[in-house]
């Protein structure tokens, strides 16, 4: 067993910042804790010259900041500090230290743990109010540690969209931003503000610019972005393009609805009865099912055109489902196929809006990239939002998303004191 190592004073114990000597601590009126430090008499650089040396004591000044809380108690530290006299004769200094900076209101060991707090998705709000320091003081150490967030530099990207501002109609417009996700680690390499061409290309151009693939949404702004990266094959995503089949299916099930009964969608009619079972892969339902389904469609509408835009959005799945890029091209002809025979307008039109991205929809099977990770950063990004209700400036918005969901979570692990029990052993 190693041997533990011994703790050299109070200040050490309870006071983070170890170099300093505790002269004497209570508690106050507001039952915080308040802690007289001081510095051990050392030798210092000047600041005005930089000899290092032994300045002699010229007067005291007095410092309170801010600290970690002790024992769930709010703690204020007050530094005597000298003032020195420089041996040089250049003039007077106060002694300094790396754990508080010139002038700060906290310790930078409190700004450590705002910033964790910040990773950990809390919002400015609520940490400034457990450190009784501004709101500008933890953002700005917030911004600072932003800035060191490790850049990747990634191959593999997706890029996605989400609502930063949504805003009453009559004062904001919606606002966008949109995220270079890294699809590999699922982790946010930069976000922009907008949701255009110019916006993606230069966050392609800026942070990903040896990217082999880009994939995407079925948004045209984003595709022509990722084509001007030289070598990258441009994926469309398969969750949107289900998605689109979906949507379609719908319409032509409330068109139905409304030539047949003259209202839209009521408890007992038919075709509002089926609407959720319809959005269920026909993979994930048995035979008899399926068979079930079909009568109670062709029941309730005679023409048969939702029963045809279900088989549609069932191609659709199938495209995906295929092994490799030729049976899925045979799938994909099969699927225009069906359209071109059962001429539903709603399904037509989801083809010529699929026509112009077959490249990147057959791209999948040669690069198997989707967007899963992409909307899964989303995820992160949107939830950033809705803890802090919502941000107007862009850069803080930028600031927090690195720090949550740019980077590993590094959280410090601890050693269990107790071991894990039988019973809870039995669990695992
Ligand atoms: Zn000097």
């Amino acid at each position: 067993m190693s041997q533990p190592t011994p703790v050299q004073g109070w200040s050490e114990l309870l006071l983070a910042p170890p170099e300093f000597i505790l002269i004497d601590a209570y508690i106050d009126e507001n039952d915080e804790l308040v802690a007289n430090v001081e510095l051990p008499r050392d030798v210092q650089p000047c600041t005005g010259c930089g000899v290092i040396g032994l300045h002699p004591l010229h007067d005291w000044r007095r410092h309170t900041v801010r600290h970690l809380p002790v024992a769930g108690r709010a703690t204020r530290l007050v530094w005597r500090k000298r003032l020195l006299a420089c041996l040089e004769g250049c003039g007077t200094f106060v002694e300094r230290t790396p754990s508080i900076a010139p002038g700060a209101v906290w310790s930078r060991a409190a700004a450590r743990a705002a910033v964790a707090a910040s990773q950990a998705n809390i919002p400015i709000d609520t940490t400034r109010k457990s450190f009784g320091v501004g709101w500008n003081t933890v953002m700005r150490a917030v911004i600072a540690a932003a800035d060191l967030v490790a850049q990747l530099r990634p191959t593999r990207v997706g890029i996605d969209e989400t609502v930063m501002t949504t805003g009453r109609l009559t004062q904001r417009r919606r606002q966008f931003l949109t995220a270079l996700v890294c699809l590999d680690t699922s982790l946010v390499v930069a976000v922009a503000q907008g949701r255009d061409k110019g916006s993606a290309a230069a966050l392609l151009a800026d942070h990903a610019p040896d990217a082999k693939v880009v994939a995407c949404d079925l948004f045209s702004g984003f595709k022509s972005a990722a084509d001007t990266l030289e070598d990258a094959i441009v994926v469309a995503d398969v969750f949107h393009l289900v998605s689109l089949g979906l949507t379609a299916l719908d319409e032509v099930r409330r068109r139905r609805q409304q030539q047949i009964h003259g209202h839209r969608g009521h408890r007992d009619d038919p075709l509002f009865r089926l609407r959720r079972v319809l959005r269920v892969g026909q993979e994930r339902l048995g035979e008899d099912e399926v068979a079930k389904i079909f009568d109670r469609l062709r029941d309730a509408d005679t023409d048969d055109e939702v029963a045809a835009a279900w088989v549609a959005v069932d191609l659709l799945r199938r495209v995906y489902q295929a092994p490799d890029r030729d049976t899925a091209h045979r799938r994909l002809v099969t699927f225009y196929e069906w359209l071109v025979a059962v001429d539903v307008p709603e399904v037509t039109r989801l083809a010529t809006t699929i026509g112009p991205w077959q490249d990147e929809v057959l791209a999948f099977f040669d690069t198997r990239a989707s967007n899963a990770p992409t909307e899964s950063a989303n995820v992160k990004i949107k939830s950033i939002r809705r803890a802090a209700r919502g941000f107007r400036n862009c850069t803080n918005y930028a600031a927090r998303i690195r720090l949550h969901a740019g980077q590993p979570r590094s959280l410090p692990t601890t050693t269990r004191i107790r071991p894990y029990s039988a019973a809870a052993a039995a669990y695992r």
